[in-house]
């Protein structure tokens, strides 16, 4: 039996963690600060009040190990949390393989992802705050609709800049944002100036979360009643999806087993660090030796082909600098069907992490990935997101590898979200038309020469 004594869960009758985990707290080096974008100084919580109530400020640089769930956040999570943690006793036999593999199963909550679990919590502290409107941006359309929901949940509006390309692709996406009462915009749009700005320099631009992150910051900061918020990257984000790795420490325990590999796919990196930060707590401070394992598309490699360095989180140069592994702030992702993994940076602490090698990194393309899809699906009977996909793929890989070793191995991957918005990419899959994309290395070196230089020493 695990000894997890040591860990403060105090479930409450409903079997939900009290607490969410800031791993903040137990970081084996200091992260670096976060830079104003016109003088490269650190920021003061002063510097985010424009953008972010002061309650998410306060998380975002919070060491607190341990942040309380508000009661009426909790109260909503009660909907569909815990969620469900399953072995997929199915898929090891399909793959005949000696390994255990676990999922974490997150597609239960209403919209079908992750994404509610900062949504609700970031709607609750607005709403404490006395916001009118919250101001975001959205790619695929999944972070958009939980918004949406969190807002009609707390009587606030929402405005959406959702990436032009997939505005046009994906209009079930929307539709299910106004359906919750949030008004939607492909971006680039001409309301804003950022907006204005691309469409001078190209009237037929696809759009990026980088430009949309652009449209939506500008209106928070020009409206005194009016909020951003960002569904993934922020410290505020990883401290709320920290309940996915809260509880699956606890059904691990319940089924007296332990990972040897935990995996996440990672676009951001909130639902990946959402399921491995309490499990890199018990690396880090109770001598676990547990691997982690970062999996992304090969058209969006931040880690694997990206450099660590400040960076801006959006394509007009308007947020703060940050260090984290991109591909530069101007970076224009091809077309695949994994749209929420295809942020140009990396999250803070997940980059921290993994420069440190605590987090190790892969990257496949989309083709091998459908293929783990289905393998998955005809087993199991869920239809993943093409993002958690490549979870999954990894994770039969993982598997594979432990029938050819002929070793135990136990595997917990998250599966961040389902697949019903995304049958489109799963008919393009099995006709055939999927086309693996590689970014080119050039691209990389390209992005490194507009990046920031930034000189950290002390001042001059
Ligand atoms: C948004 C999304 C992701 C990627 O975002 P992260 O912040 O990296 O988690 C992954 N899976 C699903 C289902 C998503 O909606």
């Amino acid at each position: 039996m695990p000894d997890n004594k040591h860990i403060k869960y105090d479930l409450s009758e409903d079997q939900m963690p009290q607490a969410w985990y800031n791993i903040a707290a137990d970081l084996p080096v200091p992260p670096p600060p976060v830079l104003h974008p016109g003088t490269h100084q650190p920021i003061t919580p002063d510097d985010l009040a424009p953008l972010f109530p002061m309650a998410l400020i306060m998380q975002e640089v919070s060491t607190d190990r341990y942040i309380e769930i508000p009661e009426p956040v909790r109260d909503i999570y009660r909907q569909w949390r815990p969620s469900p943690l399953m072995r997929a006793r199915r898929l090891e036999k399909a793959l005949d393989t000696p390994a255990r593999i676990y999922y974490k199963y997150e597609g239960a909550s209403p919209v079908g992802s992750h994404k509610p679990n900062t949504a609700i919590a970031q709607a609750y502290y607005n709403k404490q705050e006395g916001v009118r409107k919250i101001a975001t941006e959205t790619g695929a359309g999944q972070w958009g609709s939980a918004l949406a929901m969190a807002g009609a949940m707390f009587g606030i509006e929402v405005e959406v800049f959702m990436v032009r390309v997939s505005y046009e692709q994906k209009p079930y996406r929307r539709h299910l944002m106004e359906t919750f009462g949030a008004t939607v915009h492909p971006s680039p749009t001409r309301l804003t100036d950022a907006g204005r700005k691309v469409l001078a320099e190209d009237p037929d631009s696809p759009g990026s979360l980088g430009i949309a992150i652009s449209e939506a910051v500008e209106v928070a900061a020009k409206n005194p009643d009016v909020k951003y918020s960002l569904g993934s990257v922020l410290n505020h984000v990883m401290l709320h999806q920290s309940i996915i790795g809260q509880e699956a420490l606890l059904q691990m325990a319940l089924a007296d087993d332990y990972p040897d590999i935990v995996i996440g796919c990672a676009g951001g990196g909130s639902n990946m660090a959402g399921l491995l930060f309490p499990f890199i707590r018990e690396r880090l401070t109770n001598g676990r030796q547990t691997r982690f394992l970062a999996v992304e598309p090969m058209a969006c490699p931040s880690m694997t082909k990206g450099v660590y360095a400040f960076d801006f989180g959006d394509t007009v140069q308007l947020t703060p600098l940050v260090k984290m592994y991109t591909l530069g702030h101007n970076f224009i992702p091809a077309g695949i069907h994994a749209g929420g993994l295809r942020y140009h940076g990396m999250a803070p602490l997940v980059s921290l992490l993994h420069s440190l090698g605590i987090v190790e990194a892969v990257a496949y393309h989309q083709n091998p990935v459908f293929e783990a899809a289905l393998t998955f699906a005809r087993a199991e009977g869920l239809i993943p997101a093409p993002e958690s996909a490549h979870a999954i793929r990894a994770a039969i890989d993982q598997a594979l590898e432990a029938r050819e070793a002929g070793q135990e191995r136990v595997i917990l991957f998250n599966l961040s979200g389902h697949g019903f918005f995304d049958m489109s990419a799963y008919a393009a899959y099995m006709s055939g038309e999927l086309e693996d994309y590689e970014y080119p290395v050039e691209e990389v070196s390209r992005a490194l020469a507009i990046m920031p230089q930034v000189d950290l020493s002390p001042a001059r």
